[in-house]
């Protein structure tokens, strides 16, 4: 039986994924047709990485890091 993490689910804000931990908007933009799998995902005010995985527009991270 699987027991991961759950995935959470990024918030796109003005066309740009926004930082699960400090909630300040990345400079990674998200189209609604971007398509990406295990992108790494750095946010430039708290340091922190997360790999997520976009679909549709749609993302979801997968792990945090650091
Ligand atoms: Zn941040």
């Amino acid at each position: 039986m699987q027991n991961r993490e759950k995935c959470d689910k990024l918030v796109v804000k003005d066309g740009y994924a926004v930082c699960p931990v400090c909630r300040r908007k990345t400079n990674q933009a998200i189209r609604p047709d971007t398509e990406a799998k295990n992108l790494q995902l750095w946010c430039r005010s708290c340091k922190a990485v997360h790999i997520v995985n976009i679909a549709s527009g749609q993302c979801y991270v997968i792990s945090r890091c650091r």
